[in-house]
């Protein structure tokens, strides 16, 4: 009955919030479609003029974005696949963010269609952590060489925002050896403006919801109309909401494989325009979640609008052309041959060593736990294994987050990015937090990659910035003596 109470409030708050928001949507199903058939059959003189603009680093606009997204011919695709990874490289170099998902709680009151956790999904057990369970997870991740989390929630009563601050102190405040995490980002469902505030305060990161479908026809058949997620609106400006409480990193996302994939990628294009429209600085970052299977949940290997591994290539590098100075984020939902193909087309954020059960870091043997995960990985390598691979693809591990912590967030991230800093700031920070992980936690393998991955950046650093790569190598040196 308290479930009952929680959720009738809940849902009617929604509903006058849904009648009183004055914004009109910034995407429909009608205007998409318009854009994707005016530029249904692009020449190649007007796909080489939009990858000139894209060039110029100031992003596309949605006839741009279509265009590319439109294109049949084969050669022109290499050209934008190289004008992606061309990008790539000029804003944020080599550098590779790395971060791990921590799953705190998986009751649910909605019903996705899609979902694992859906709540009429009686053969995955629900579970959310005790304060004593969410220690070990955090303990355990740390030991892996952790730096970041994102923490991911069911929208359930028993894990309102009461419990995600207090969970979110928890982690901050544990310590493991030489270790700590450092920053927490939230993904979870759709708050009020008040309770963005409260995580604020708690000394959130960046907070991530995903769309999952800007088709609200779609949108509508995998939402049922009566539970929480079955308004559109109240999760369309959700990101809104939490700019104006003063959280200035935020991450959109769409769920690949509800609808077509051209028309998702112009969604979340719609999404950074708009919030960048209103509020100065568009998404922090943008994920691309791809439909990955999950226990009882037959939408996951029956959707016609599953991706290809190609057209998911090609919507990121769509992306990386349209939004250049927005992150994207890749997961290890995807295998990691196709991980590796597509960090190269603008990626510049990966999870590693991810589990996606509630208390799977507990069990890390365990690659697959289906009857208590959201859904499956493709890849379940470790974060060690996976370092060792970046190194040799030639790229440098980041685990750092001195940007947040010296309020290098939201406007002020966005114009730093712009002036092309990241490389000459953001590469000392990589180089220093990847020696930390050499140091406390590599295997002697990815050590000796790791060491080499360093002195090359360090190399390269100091024919750019030789007063900097001074004080860099100072303490890279002092790190080395133990400090
Ligand atoms: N419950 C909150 C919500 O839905 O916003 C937050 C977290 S939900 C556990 C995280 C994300 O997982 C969803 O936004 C969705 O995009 C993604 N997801 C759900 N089912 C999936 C599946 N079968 N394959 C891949 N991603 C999935
Ligand atoms: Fe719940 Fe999120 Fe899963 Fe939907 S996607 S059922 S809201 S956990």
């Amino acid at each position: 009955t308290t479930e009952k109470a929680w959720l009738d409030e809940r849902l009617a708050y929604i509903k006058a919030y849904e009648a009183s928001e004055k914004r009109p949507s910034f995407v429909s199903d009608a205007e998409i479609e318009a854009v994707l058939k005016r530029k249904a059959d692009p020449e190649r003189l007007e796909v080489e003029e939009v990858l000139s603009k894209a060039k110029e680093l100031h992003g596309l606009t949605p006839d741009d974005a279509a265009v590319l997204l439109n294109n049949r011919d084969p050669e022109l695709w290499a050209e934008i696949f190289a004008t992606a990874h061309w990008i790539k490289q000029e804003v944020y170099g080599n550098r590779i963010v790395l971060f791990a998902p921590l799953y705190i709680s998986s009751p649910c009151v909605n019903n996705c269609a899609y979902c694992g956790f859906r709540h009429s999904n009686d053969q995955v057990a629900k579970k959310t952590l005790s304060p004593a369970e969410l220690e070990a997870e955090v303990k355990a991740l740390i030991t892996k060489g952790h730096k970041r989390l994102i923490v991911v929630y069911g929208e359930h009563p028993a894990s309102d925002v009461d419990f995600m601050c207090r969970t979110i102190e928890t982690i901050y405040a544990v310590k493991e050896g030489r270790g700590e995490i450092r920053r927490v980002n939230v993904n979870a469902a759709p708050l009020t403006v008040e309770e963005y505030r409260r995580l604020k305060e708690v000394g959130i990161g960046t907070y991530q919801v995903f769309q999952e479908t800007y088709h609200l026809t779609t949108y509508r058949k995998m939402h049922p109309a009566n539970t929480l997620k079955g308004s559109f609106r109240w999760r369309l400006f959700a990101l809104h909401r939490a700019q104006e409480a003063g959280i200035d990193d935020v991450a959109v996302g769409a769920l690949f494989g509800l609808y077509d994939w051209r028309f998702e990628v112009l969604g979340l294009l719609y999404h950074a325009l708009d919030l960048e429209r209103e509020f100065g600085v568009g998404p922090h970052t943008i994920s691309v979640p791809r439909l990955e299977p999950a226990l009882n949940t037959p939408l996951t290997t029956s959707s016609p609008y599953r991706v290809a591994d190609e057209d998911f290539k090609k919507a990121v590098t769509v992306l990386r052309c349209a939004v250049p100075y927005t992150g994207i984020i890749l997961t290890c939902r995807e295998k990691p041959a196709l991980r590796r193909e597509v960090i190269a087309l603008g990626v510049s954020q990966v999870d590693a060593g991810s589990r996606t059960a509630v208390g799977g870091y507990a069990e890390m043997e365990r690659e697959h736990i289906p009857d208590r995960e959201q859904f499956q990985l493709a890849d379940t390598r470790s974060l060690d294994e996976y370092i060792l691979e970046l190194c040799r693809d030639g790229y440098i591990p980041s685990f750092c987050t001195a940007g947040y912590r010296t309020g290098r967030t939201g406007c002020h991230f966005m114009s730093f990015a712009k002036q092309g800093l990241i490389k000459n700031f953001c590469l000392p920070n990589a180089v220093l937090t990847f020696k930390e992980y050499l140091l406390d936690y590599a295997s002697p393998e990815t050590r000796d990659a790791g060491e080499k991955t360093i002195a090359r950046h360090v190399e390269d650093f100091a024919r750019r910035m030789p007063q900097r790569a001074e004080k860099l190598k100072e303490m890279l040196s002092r790190m080395e003596g133990g400090q």
